[in-house]
């Protein structure tokens, strides 16, 4: 037993101040946390051990001395990370500084249920840690995003509409039986809303993320972290009702749902209505890129209608940031213009004077991203790391 071992939780608070990534010397790191440089000494050697910091490379360029600045090491351990959506999946290998190493998107039906899709995810996690020279062991979790609730607590998904078969499996049980590994769970929204967060958004505390695709859904960031309510189930703002239409049926059995009137299904039955032949998001989507005038007023009309919704989250929440992505984000600026238009007409000055209504600006790795941090985050944390610093 090193001396280290005899005090972890003093170890793991050490760490905490190095997860920044900036390097520090012992003497600073002292300073800083007002601890004796021996106890100092004896911390930073634990985390040497474990890998978790490393000496930098400005100290060892300083010739004969041994090098006395020490740093946070993202290699030390790598992140599995799956976005599962309805018919496919993206699958990435970060560091445990978030950075993608690896990735494939993979073409797969949710509807197959999850020991099938489950396993798949691992037997392609595995190809992929291969591929990027590590293996399960180097593992510090494994984070997923399903397209359905998910009680985040138990990585359980709560009815989800989309998935047959999925409802209460137990998807954290089910993964590390398989790659031996911590594994969190969140639904598609939330993810995706960390993950642009924290690569595009982190000097703002509060931001608001919307998906719209076939469904609509948000993920609340609040000080920084998600804001998951006590269920998980904030921001499925979906079967908000929109006030002007009320006849319209919404698959959840209520009538004007903001899904049932302003989602991709949503405009592509009313354009099917109207004499354009539309079934999924990526026709609205093409519609529009092509000028069709129909598919852009209803694109238009659907971006009010979910900005009336989101006027209401403005008021109660005041973010500093509301992003909009999603596939029907692709058919231009007439969504977020028709967001826009609403937003600031329903809303006070105060709460609109620093807001900015801006689209997605991760592209379709925020979900990867988004579900690594998950993990980085929990694992991270002055309460868990201790459990890798014994090993
Ligand atoms: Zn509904």
């Amino acid at each position: 037993m090193t001396r280290g071992e005899l005090s972890p939780a003093g170890t793991a608070a050490l760490f905490q101040f190095l997860r920044d990534g900036r390097p520090r010397t012992r003497a600073e790191l002292s300073a800083e946390t007002g601890l004796a440089r021996s106890t100092v000494a004896e911390r930073i050697d634990t985390l040497l051990s474990s890998g978790l910091l490393k000496f930098s490379d400005k100290a060892n360029s300083t010739g004969g001395r041994p090098p006395t600045t020490v740093a946070f090491n993202p290699a030390a351990r790598v992140v599995l990370a799956a976005d599962i959506g309805a018919t496919h999946a993206k699958l990435a290998v970060t560091d445990l500084a978030g950075d993608v190493l690896v990735e494939e998107d993979k073409v797969l039906d949710i509807a197959n249920g999850p020991e099938i899709v489950l396993r798949e995810v691992c037997d392609r996690g595995r190809a992929l840690l291969t591929q990027a020279g590590r293996d399960e062991r180097d593992l510090l979790g494994v984070g997923i995003g399903l397209p359905g609730p998910v009680e985040h607590l138990s990585g359980k998904p709560a009815n989800p509409p989309i998935m047959p078969g999925w409802d209460g499996f137990d998807v954290p049980a089910f993964v590390r039986g398989e790659l031996g590994a911590v594994t969190l769970v969140d639904n598609d929204v939330n993810i995706m809303a960390l993950g642009e967060y924290r690569a595009h958004w982190a000097e703002h505390e509060h931001m608001v993320f919307v998906k719209v695709a076939t469904g609509i859904g948000s993920g609340l960031i609040s000080y920084g972290r998600l804001h998951r309510g006590s269920q998980g189930a904030a921001g499925d703002m979906g079967h908000v009702r929109v006030p002007h239409d009320t006849d319209v049926r919404c698959r959840c059995g209520n009538v004007g749902c903001l899904e049932a009137v302003a989602s991709g299904a949503a405009i592509a039955a009313k354009l099917t209505e109207a004499g354009v032949p539309a079934t999924s998001s990526a026709d609205v989507v093409t519609l529009a890129r092509n000028g069709s005038v129909p598919a852009l007023q209803y694109v238009r009309q659907a971006g009010r209608d979910i900005g009336e919704v989101l006027a209401t989250a403005v008021s109660l929440f005041n973010p500093s940031v509301l992003a909009v992505g999603g596939a029907l984000s692709l058919a231009g600026e007439h969504l977020i213009a028709g967001v826009r238009e609403a937003v600031y007409q329903r809303s006070l000055p105060l709460a609109t004077q620093n807001l900015r209504i801006v689209p997605l600006h991760s592209g379709d790795e925020a979900g990867v991203s988004g579900a690594a941090f998950m993990v980085i985050d929990h694992a991270l944390a002055a309460g868990q790391v201790e459990s890798l610093l014994t090993q």
